[in-house]
């Protein structure tokens, strides 16, 4: 029995099992972490071509299902845990053997829909040394997570995906893959992890807080969005000022704002001693 509020849409294709694992370009010299693995369909695929295969299943029933279908592959990890729950470095990356470099992990995942945004904010936060991470969404996520300023897709999260990497949507995935079948279409996306972010910014945590306050308050200006959102030590003449000294003016949305134009904003406001 499957179990809808854990997101378990199993994958029922195998075309596109392999279409995943191509495009998260595993080989031997690499550790691949999955989470959700479910009862193996990806996974079988991973741990044949991977050097070594974390797999993080919260499900425990579904553990021994899974331990038997990939029980002749001794480069299998099961963790039987609520990915969220657990510290990339300490529980993955420090079980690793030495000869193994931390820039040969990568992420695979078709992703429980119910907290794809929480996990890959995660990953990307955390990031244990991951240079590239392919992941199962919901498309009209991939259309959030890959959108360019101007639309109603580009928000936060495309910001923040952005901030961290590259990211490219590979192929759509239509409902009938899957066992139980989803409600809606999904998209495998890359995201290629930047060694170093795009663009400097003095204070990541007032970058963010400002892309948030901006996008809170999608419809209004951004100096109403700042104003109300309390998130500047500044009152909105002092913010207005900011955004006229930036030429970025106090009457543009958020929403046309570059990444490089949120780092200058959030880089002046960072000299106008916001250092949170
Ligand atoms: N990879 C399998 C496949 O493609 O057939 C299953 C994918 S299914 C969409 C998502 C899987 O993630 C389920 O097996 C579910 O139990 C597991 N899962 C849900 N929440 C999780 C969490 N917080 N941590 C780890 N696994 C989770």
């Amino acid at each position: 029995r499957l179990t809808k509020a854990l997101g378990q849409n199993f994958l029922n294709d195998e075309g596109i099992v392999n279409r995943i694992v191509d495009a998260a370009d595993v080989g031997k010299e690499d550790v691949v972490i999955e989470i959700g693995p479910g009862i193996g369909s990806m996974t079988h695929e991973l741990c044949k071509r991977a050097g070594e295969v974390f797999a993080v299943e919260i499900d425990a029933r579904l553990i021994p299902v899974l331990a038997q279908n990939l029980k002749g592959f001794s480069n299998l990890h099961i963790i039987n845990n609520d990915v969220m729950k657990l510290d990339l470095k300490r529980d993955i990356i420090s079980l690793l053997s030495p000869e193994r470099k931390p820039e040969a992990v990568k992420v695979a995942a078709n992703l429980p829909y119910y907290i794809t945004t929480p996990i890959i904010m995660k990953l990307l936060e955390e990031n244990p040394g991951i240079d590239s991470m392919v992941f199962m969404v919901q498309k009209e996520v991939a259309e959030r997570m890959t959108a360019a300023p101007g639309g109603k897709d580009y928000g936060a999260l495309s910001l923040a995906v952005q901030y961290y990497s590259r990211p490219r949507a590979v192929f759509d995935v239509p409902p009938h893959c899957f066992i139980p079948q989803p409600g809606v279409y999904s998209t495998v996306i890359r995201l290629d992890i930047f060694k170093t972010p795009p663009v400097t910014v003095k204070s990541e945590e007032l970058f963010f807080k400002i892309v948030k306050a901006a996008f809170g308050q999608r419809r209004k200006t951004l100096l109403n969005a700042l104003s109300n959102s309390g998130c500047l030590a500044q009152g909105k003449q002092d913010i207005r000022q900011v955004l006229e000294d930036t030429g970025i003016g106090e009457s543009r949305r958020g929403e046309t704002l570059s990444i490089e134009q949120f780092a200058q904003l959030s880089n002046a406001f960072f000299e106008k001693g916001n250092s949170l």
